[in-house]
């Protein structure tokens, strides 16, 4: 464990989990690593149709992220 890796996870502000806006914000400069850490993964792009109201376009699974975050 190392203390200066940790990052705090807000709730998702999407029904399908992450909007990119919200994972920029929260990780600031790992973003990238997220993205190259993602790359390979399924994610769901939200319309703004059904679960989710409002079109966050690219989101990214709450699970994934959790996973990269604890393994920073
Ligand atoms: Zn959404």
């Amino acid at each position: 464990m190392n203390a200066q890796h940790s990052i705090q996870l807000p709730e998702p502000e999407c029904a399908f989990g992450y909007s990119e806006r919200q994972l920029r914000d929260a990780l600031g400069d790992r973003y990238d690593d997220f993205i190259e850490y993602v790359l390979m993964r399924a994610n769901a792009i939200c319309t703004g149709n059904s679960p989710c109201a409002v079109a966050h376009g690219n989101t990214f699974y709450q699970h994934d992220v959790q996973r990269f975050v604890e393994r920073a």
